[in-house]
């Protein structure tokens, strides 16, 4: 019963190619950058999502916004459209965020950036993957089951976030603090992030800690080191030694991709002007990626450890601190539910078989995660976001949404 439902959904969405074309060509003309980001954030764009799933006569649509007096209208719209299901025990949530990065240097595109641009199945400009890929799968999902007339089996809930591209505050982290909407039975899905096969249901991301060291010396002339002692010598002798943490904590974990923790040294500051002067100061960076089961404190401790040796050595002082670091969430099980959902819906849409897995993070599930719910990361896509040329499949985003129909229905 509910495989032939699945059909004629999915034949209705086969025929949505003009009108995907169409959403994405109006949400791209339309900028919702984040006021940090110099935007007026994502009043618009989100009323346009509204106006659509109102003609479509869906009547469940809430809207959580989130003061924000730097925004347009004060607020940074959350948007809720309800689908009821025959069962309503639980709803399957497709969250996709409104807001996009800014386009860049303009001249590096070679179509305006807010002017989709079609070419065959891909449609290019800033925002077309990312989110709109998920937000217009959304949209065409509503359209397929209202048009069609079916109930799905499980209620279905879209939800479009604010905020997503700098730090989710008045987007899902606003919702979540103020009434998380998610039961711990749900199956949600957030896409946006994936491979381009669509094998990849992300379900861990590893913890981030971002070092900086500032390694001080004595700053003298080239030709009289012996006056001074060389900043840059002593960080050059650390970051070999920090080497020494893919030995510290080589545990492994087969979830993720890469499966260990990650130690790399990445930004180096600038130190002196010149050929002929021995440098006073040195400032290195590290990117260490750490799997949730290792501690940031006893990393950090050895961190720390390293510097001391130095630090004798070469009588220099390190100083260490972090200017970014995010414990990892709890990883959702690659047993639950979501991911027995979403597999067999991937495999028979695109006939691929899926497999759950970690990345070295982090998204915007880790915020739904940490609340409780197990959520994923899943969509089939070539990851151009961000980057200039971002594009789209329209392929991808017809069959996102039948891979979402198909759990919806749950036609097994
Ligand atoms: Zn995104």
């Amino acid at each position: 019963m509910s495989i032939e439902q699945f059909e004629k959904i999915a034949g209705r969405l086969d025929g949505y190619r003009d009108l995907v074309v169409k959403l994405q060509t109006d949400l791209t003309a339309i900028p919702a950058i984040s006021p940090k980001s110099g935007g007026k954030g994502e009043r618009r764009k989100t009323a346009y999502v509204r106006t659509f799933l109102e003609s479509l006569g869906i009547e469940d649509l809430e809207s959580r916004d989130a003061p924000d007096p730097e925004a347009d209208g004060g607020v940074r719209p959350n948007l809720i459209a309800r689908i009821p299901g025959r069962d309503p025990s639980r709803t399957l949530w497709i969250m996709s965020h409104v807001d996009v990065v800014p386009p860049g240097d303009e001249s590096k595109w070679s179509s305006p950036p807010w002017e989709a641009r079609l070419d065959g199945d891909r449609i290019y400009g800033r925002g077309v993957e990312d989110n709109q890929q998920g937000m217009v799968a959304s949209m065409i999902l509503a359209k397929a089951f209202t048009e069609e007339g079916i109930t799905p089996h499980w209620n279905i809930a879209l939800l479009f976030v604010a905020d997503e591209e700098v730090g989710s505050t008045f987007g899902i982290q606003y919702l979540v603090k103020e009434g998380n909407p998610f039961s711990p039975d749900d199956l949600v899905v957030v896409p946006d992030g994936g491979e381009p096969d669509g094998s990849m249901i992300e379900v861990a991301e590893k913890a981030i800690l971002w070092t900086r060291f500032r390694v001080i010396g004595k700053m003298t002339h080239g030709s009289t080191p012996e006056r001074g002692i060389n900043a840059s010598r002593a960080a050059a002798h650390l970051i070999t030694f920090l080497d020494g943490l893919y030995e510290d904590f080589p545990e492994k974990q087969d979830v993720f991709d890469p499966p260990i923790s990650t130690f790399e040294p990445t930004k180096r500051e600038p130190n002196v002007e010149n050929v002929n002067t021995v440098p006073g100061e040195d400032v290195f960076f590290m990117d260490a990626r750490i799997l949730p089961s290792t501690s940031l404190d006893e990393v950090k401790a050895k961190m720390r450890s390293y510097c001391d040796r130095i630090a004798e050595r070469f009588k220099v002082e390190v100083e260490m601190d972090h200017p970014m670091q995010e414990e990892a969430a709890p990883p959702t099980d690659p047993e639950s539910p979501v991911v027995h959902a979403l597999a067999p819906a991937i495999e028979h849409v695109y006939g691929v078989k899926a497999r759950p897995m970690g990345i070295g993070g982090g998204t915007v599930a880790a915020y739904i995660r940490r609340s409780g719910i197990p959520a994923v990361v899943w969509a089939r896509m070539d990851e151009t976001l961000h980057g200039f040329d971002e594009y789209v499949l329209i392929p991808n985003i017809i069959g996102d949404a039948k891979v979402f129909a198909f759990v919806a229905l749950k036609p097994w």
